[in-house]
């Protein structure tokens, strides 16, 4: 994660990233060019010289000249701090985030090039709510932003009437409710005079709420991105290739949170519970934790399968997983995003198939009107939108985080949108009605789980027909029977299956229902599939709707080692007991008490 640059030498000082939206002449300009002077962020030498420059050329001079110095100098490459636009209160700095049009200001929140926090929405006073004033209410409930500030501006050509500035707080306030987007404050203004916007001046007795200034400074800034809770999307799974040395390392990037060596650890979708045995950092020497921004490689306490995709996170503030998602998508693509089409959608290191299951809004950019059709989205039109992905996906919500709430769509090969997910929904079925809709009553799984004294969990073993791991099934199953634990054992069979074209064989949902309501009743599920080279991991055990259950896949290879598409490799050639003794043992961490 990039820093942004603060302003002068101070490190420590907080920094937040803030938009200011309006309609054009509404006096944007002008209040930005106010703040930065009555807030000392501009150097008074500068203002005195674009006055000069007034003078000279016979001109009267703007607050809004100020920001056109500074991007002329930003032109000239000098100054960049200042050029960036800056301003600072006593208590934190202000980044200015661009928003030279609405479909650049979409398309840059929206893919994640800009990240505003927080928005300044201008209203001019004399004008009154336009339609223009509604959009753009619209456009910050699109992309999430829900610190507001509204500045009723131009009050001076309205001599600070309450009447006038009552009215417009009114109609808004309406409107901007129906879009669930609730201002902090409304501000009478005079930018061109500075009323209210840094100074608080006698020409508005009336008025007891905060100056332009301090409403910003009320907006709450989210923690820090190491203390927030922890996200690691797998990149990568490396193996020590040293002769009986099993262990994996775990690569990715820390977007958020931090990590340290002995904490309990969940990788999602699979639900897979571990502890961090050591972090490896790829420049230094081991280390004992390691934070947000941070590449890291980490080994595991226990041999667990993970893949490219997963999500790692601290078992008490897990992301959310679904395999559909409510996302809010700004669309490039030449061709427009319709149904029935096939998208790649990446999400931090996560990448799958997906469709688009509805369109429940579309939005055209440039006029942020609702656009007439809605059977697809057009290049630069905004969507609101349920996805449909072939696997489950873990992530989080646009407001809760921010790389891992983000996504793209790739068009064949073409980046095709970016969107934010806004929220995950129930697990769809093939119609794109909700699939695994069993009613659960109050004695839900996690009570089960406690009343049996251990969690449930599915371990999935894969077997050919002249290796054993039916008889090994067996074995467990009785011998965790006898010592009380709540099992079921599944052989799959020909009736569990569709033959689809090519030889490819599917599960039918019917058998992943039987599974799921096996699992939702608390029980520890052996499931042997009698056709090891048929499925691939995801195939059998992605259960939907059970996220939180643990699963585990177990192949037979002669000779042990290591898959890319097992947690555990047995050797069919071992002793039946010892192969007993081996998974027992494995499942044992599952075996304990919830
Ligand atoms: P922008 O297009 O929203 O950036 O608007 P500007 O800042 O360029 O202002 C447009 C016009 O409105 C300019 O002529 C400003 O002088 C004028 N203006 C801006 N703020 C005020 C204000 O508070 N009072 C009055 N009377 N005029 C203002």
């Amino acid at each position: 994660m990039s820093a942004e640059p603060t302003l002068g030498a101070a490190p420590a000082r907080e920094q937040m990233n803030i938009v200011f939206v309006g309609h054009v002449d509404h006096g944007k300009s002008t209040l930005v060019g106010r703040i930065l002077a009555d807030t000392g962020s501009i150097d008074p030498a500068k203002i005195a010289k674009v006055r000069r420059i007034c003078e000279q050329q016979g001109k009267h001079f703007e607050y809004s000249f100020l920001l056109d110095a500074l991007e002329a100098e930003q032109a000239q490459g000098i100054t960049i701090d200042a050029a960036r636009c800056f301003f600072r209160s006593d208590r934190r700095d202000y980044l200015i985030i661009d928003a030279p049009g609405h479909i650049e200001f979409l398309k840059n929140m929206i893919t994640g090039a800009a990240r505003a926090e927080a928005a300044v929405l201008l209203i001019d006073a004399a004008e009154g709510v336009r339609e223009n004033s509604r959009r753009h209410g619209y456009l910050l409930s699109l992309l999430g932003i829900r610190q507001i500030v509204v500045v009723v501006n131009k009050m001076d050509r309205v001599d600070f009437d309450p009447d006038v500035f009552a009215r417009i707080r009114a109609t808004y306030t309406e409107f901007l409710e129906q879009l669930d987007v609730h201002p902090r404050a409304f501000v009478p203004v005079s930018a061109l005079e500075g009323d209210f916007v840094v100074e608080r001046t006698g020409r508005a007795a009336w008025y007891d709420g905060p100056t332009v200034l301090e409403a910003v400074d009320g907006f709450a800034k989210a923690p820090r991105p190491e203390d927030r809770a922890l996200r690691l999307p797998v990149q990568d799974v490396y193996r020590f290739n040293r002769l009986g040395d099993t262990r994996r390392i775990i690569a990715g990037r820390i977007t958020q949170g931090t990590l340290r060596v002995g904490d309990a650890i969940r990788f999602l979708p699979s639900g897979k519970e571990t502890r961090v045995a050591t972090l490896e950092a790829f420049s230094t020497a081991p280390q004992t934790q390691a934070s947000a921004g941070q590449s890291v490689g980490l080994t595991m306490t226990e041999e667990i399968y993970v893949q490219r995709g997963d999500m790692l996170c601290t078992p008490d503030a897990a992301p959310r997983v679904s395999d559909r998602i409510r996302a809010n998508l700004f669309w490039l693509g030449r061709q427009p995003l319709r149904r029935g089409r096939t998208y790649k959608l990446k999400l931090a290191t996560y990448s799958g198939l997906c469709e688009l299951e509805r369109i429940i809004e579309v939005i055209d950019a440039s006029a942020l009107a609702p656009a007439t059709h809605h059977d697809r989205v057009e290049r630069h039109e905004v969507a609101e939108v349920v996805l449909r992905l072939r696997k489950p996906l873990a992530c989080d919500l646009s407001h809760e985080a921010e790389d891992t709430a983000r996504f793209v769509l790739v068009d064949a090969y073409d980046l095709a949108g970016g969107g934010i997910v806004r929220d995950v929904l129930d697990a769809a079925g093939d119609d794109g009605t909700a699939r695994w809709t069993t009613e659960i009553g109050a004695i839900d799984r996690p009570l089960r789980e406690a009343k049996h004294g251990h969690r449930a969990f599915l371990a999935v073993l894969h077997d050919d027909l002249d290796q054993n791991g039916q008889a090994l099934a067996g074995a467990l199953e009785e011998s965790l029977w006898s010592s009380h634990h709540a099992v079921f054992r599944l052989n799959l069979a020909l009736d569990d299956l569709h033959v689809l074209g090519g030889g490819r064989l599917e599960l039918k949902p019917i058998s992943f229902a039987r599974t799921a309501a096996l699992l939702n009743a608390g029980q520890a599920v052996i499931v042997t599939v009698p056709w090891a080279e048929a499925f691939t991991h995801h195939e059998v055990l992605d259960v939907p709707g059970l996220d939180a259950v643990p699963r585990f896949q177990i192949r037979f290879q002669s000779g042990g080692g290591t898959s890319d598409d097992a947690d555990w490799i047995l050797d069919p050639g071992a002793d039946p007991r010892a192969l007993h003794d081996e998974v027992k043992q494995k499942l044992a961490l599952h075996l304990r008490r919830p």
